[in-house]
């Protein structure tokens, strides 16, 4: 299982976000609120919500992901 920051994985300040919709298929995403985590490789760990849609994994949304993966490649080139 892997998560696509940006489009199926979010994270965000504590409590800076209600919901957040998945960028591939529109679900409201599963929210933890409150966990330490790195937010980059030389950030220190700290406090963030982090959002990931119930339906990463599934074929039929990876294929969905995929697509949007190549549409914001194809538009920074
Ligand atoms: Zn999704």
């Amino acid at each position: 299982m892997s998560y696509r920051i940006g489009i199926d994985y979010y994270q965000t300040e504590c409590d800076e976000k209600k919901e957040i919709k998945c960028r591939a298929c529109k679900a409201v995403m599963d929210v933890s609120r409150g966990v330490m985590t790195r937010t980059g490789p030389y950030h220190p760990k700290s406090k963030m919500d982090t959002f990931s849609c119930p339906n990463n994994g599934l074929p039929w949304h990876d294929k969905k992901v995929k697509k949007i993966v190549r549409k914001i490649r194809d538009s920074f080139w």
